[in-house]
């Protein structure tokens, strides 16, 4: 069965493919280039109030703005772990295991 995300990472191939990007999208260009845009992402949220920041999605421009900058952060993420040949739900899912081990719930 092929997942959302494995589907996505090889629409990404394509696209890469399709454009002679392969050549561009070593890991360390795909980590700076997450590194970018996860800071495209903070610099929307960096002189909100908490509560601004809270209500940042009732501003439709705000609101574009986050899911553009999530969506880059998204296809860079997707990116760089099937060039590494990374599962990203396995990994993550196996991280939270290590953490509910390592951070106990509260009492
Ligand atoms: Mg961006």
């Amino acid at each position: 069965m092929t997942t959302e995300i494995e589907t996505l990472a090889e629409r990404l191939k394509h696209f890469a493919d399709a454009r002679d990007w392969e050549k561009f999208h070593t890991p360390k260009n795909l980590a700076i280039a997450l590194s970018v845009e996860v800071s495209e992402l903070a610099e929307i949220f960096q002189w909100l109030t908490p509560e601004e920041s809270a209500g940042v999605m009732e501003s439709v421009k705000n609101a574009d703005a986050v899911k553009d900058e999530l969506a880059d952060v998204m296809i860079y993420l997707t990116r760089i772990a099937s060039i590494l040949g990374v599962d990203l739900i396995k990994e993550a899912n196996a991280k939270i295991d290590r953490n509910e081990v390592r951070f106990p719930p509260t009492p």
